[in-house]
């Protein structure tokens, strides 16, 4: 069994007597063959998660458990767990061939002949087989990482354990890489814990998806599950590309009230807000409905004239900033509108909110009430 556990698990660096707390109590039951993506920005504690696992950084709280086995007290070298970094961290001096079986060779008394089909085996799954021979300068970045996730591979470890290994590669490659990559994992069946602060990588690779913020886990659940139903303002803000729009007010009634609109709520969520006084509004860009004149009126509580300030087009869709006032130097919304809907900048529109698809949250804890 290949379930790992994480349960209340806390890193407490110490900088000259000065206590950094870089993982605060994170729980997370990974389930055997799942794979799991990490997530967050700069700082927020997720490789240091990572390196616990691994065994690369001590556990000053809680426990680490892989099956049956506590690991907290398990060397690195003990732990049937291999880990993919961002680096590559290839031998140069060695070949990639080399590279793939050193490991194999130190740790286990497999006979050389099989340890050389092993490596053939997966350097043809992973598209390097004729690249063998070659020492890691002479390889691209993403041959490099095909290594590198080679290398973990012909282990045929427990738990694998990615720290941003795409982000060195470029774009194209990135996204090609991705598809890859979970494919791989797929087949593989092998329980990963992926570490990433792209939440596209996240959103498209994980079959759940662990945010973090400031050592704390801030939501854990199914892609999906976090891009419909946020359970606080950090992930609303982090999940999804533009990010969510934030309205902030007042619950008056059934009515949100800001200083430029006055907001009709649906039934279920003025239920939901019962006691609440001061609220934010969250709605996604593609979401919002920036209506030609034709289709204007009928639906004034939900309505709103706006300036469209800037308008990018994506080709397939147009990007359009949205202002109440046309001397504001921020946007009050971003909309995402399909083409052929064009919008001229500088132009008044007529914007709606549909209301089945606000999301809202109490102002003062920043946690979802619908
Ligand atoms: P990044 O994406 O930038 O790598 P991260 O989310 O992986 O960030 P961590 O590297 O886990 O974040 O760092 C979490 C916090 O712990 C940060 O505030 C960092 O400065 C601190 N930290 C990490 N390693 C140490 C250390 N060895 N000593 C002291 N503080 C550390």
């Amino acid at each position: 069994m290949s379930r790992l556990l994480l349960d209340d698990v806390t890193k407490v660096f110490d900088d000259d007597g000065e206590d950094i707390v870089a993982v605060d109590g994170v729980s997370v039951d990974i389930a055997d063959g799942e794979f799991l993506v990490l997530v967050g920005p700069s700082g927020c504690g997720k490789s240091t998660t990572l390196r616990m696992i691994a065994g690369l950084e001590t556990v000053t709280h809680g426990e680490i458990r892989l099956g049956d086995q506590v690991l907290n007290d398990v060397k690195t070298q003990d732990r049937d767990i291999a880990m993919v970094f961002q680096s590559y961290a290839l031998y140069p001096h060695l070949t990639a061939e080399r590279n793939m079986s050193f490991g194999l060779e130190e740790s286990t008394d497999m006979a050389k002949a099989d340890i050389s089909e092993r490596v053939e085996e997966v350097a043809g799954m992973m598209g390097i087989g004729d690249l063998l021979d070659r020492k890691p300068g002479q390889l691209s970045g993403g041959q490099q990482q095909r290594v590198a996730l080679g290398r973990a591979i012909v282990r045929d470890p427990e738990v694998f354990l990615m720290d941003e290994p795409l982000s060195n590669l470029d774009a194209k490659l990135r996204a090609q890489m991705r598809t890859e990559l979970q494919q791989l994992q797929e087949q593989l069946d092998v329980t990963t814990v992926y570490v990433t602060h792209d939440q596209t990588e996240a959103m498209t690779m994980g079959d759940r998806i662990a945010v973090m913020n400031d050592g704390h886990l801030q939501q854990l659940g199914e892609p999906l599950e976090l891009y419909h139903e946020p359970s606080n303002l950090f992930v609303a803000e982090f999940i999804g590309e533009p990010s969510m729009n934030f309205l902030r007010g007042r619950i008056s009634g059934t009515t949100f009230v800001t200083d430029d609109l006055e907001y009709e709520l649906d039934d279920d969520i003025v239920a939901a807000a019962e006691g609440v006084d001061d609220a934010v509004v969250g709605v996604r860009p593609e979401d919002i409905e920036v209506l030609s004149r034709a289709r204007v009126g009928g639906d004034s509580g939900h309505e709103f004239e706006m300036v469209a300030t800037v308008v990018e087009p994506m080709g397939d869709e147009n990007v359009v900033h949205l202002s109440f006032s046309d001397d504001r130097a921020e946007d009050d919304l971003v909309a995402v509108t399909e083409e052929p809907q064009a919008v001229e900048e500088g132009s008044t529109v007529v914007v709606r909110i549909p209301p089945e698809m606000v999301h809202l949250f109490e102002q003062s804890t920043g946690e979802a009430v619908h």
